[in-house]
């Protein structure tokens, strides 16, 4: 198994950040009318940086922490959306095209749900891969816990590969 060319991966990827008051609530590359948002070195999107780390682990490309180091300047404020357009371009140069993603987002508030739509578009466009090919769920903590306490926002994400044919 070790030298073959196995043609799908999975990817796991996972991603938190705190809810504060004035920040902007961006949220798979939407700006979500709220009066907290989440800190982050960048715009704090935990959907596309979820996106992200499941798709670079499915390929072996490490992760957004490695690619994106906090430290670095260029990325403060920076918009995630952008971040992951990147990410998808760099690992279809290495041969990756993505079969499909899925995302778990839990977040207290506000709701969602009416913003989900144009989440898919906006990610559908950044990645291009088709909307049916994009899981969006939205759930609540049902108060349990930091997530519960609106204390912050976390999305997990799964994503598969498939090995474009040569
Ligand atoms: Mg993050």
């Amino acid at each position: 198994m070790a030298n073959t060319v196995v043609p799908y991966r999975v990817g796991l990827g996972y991603d938190v950040h705190p809810l504060v008051e004035g920040q902007a609530l961006i949220l798979g590359g939407v700006a979500v009318p709220c009066k907290r948002g989440l800190l982050g070195h960048s715009d704090g999107d935990v959907v596309c940086h979820a996106l992200m780390d499941s798709i670079l682990g499915a390929c072996g490309l490490g992760d957004i922490g490695s690619l994106f180091p906090p430290e670095d300047q260029r990325y403060r404020g920076a918009a995630s959306i952008g971040l992951l357009q990147e990410v998808v371009g760099k690992v279809r140069k290495e041969g990756w095209e993505i079969v499909n993603v899925d995302t778990m987002l839990i977040i207290e508030e506000p709701k969602i749900a009416p913003f989900v739509g144009l989440m898919k578009k906006r990610l559908s466009q950044a990645m291009e891969v088709d909307e049916e090919r994009i899981g969006i769920k939205v759930t609540t903590n049902e108060g349990l816990g930091s997530i519960g306490r609106r204390e912050g926002a976390c999305c997990f994400a799964v994503s598969l590969l498939r090995r474009k044919e040569e």
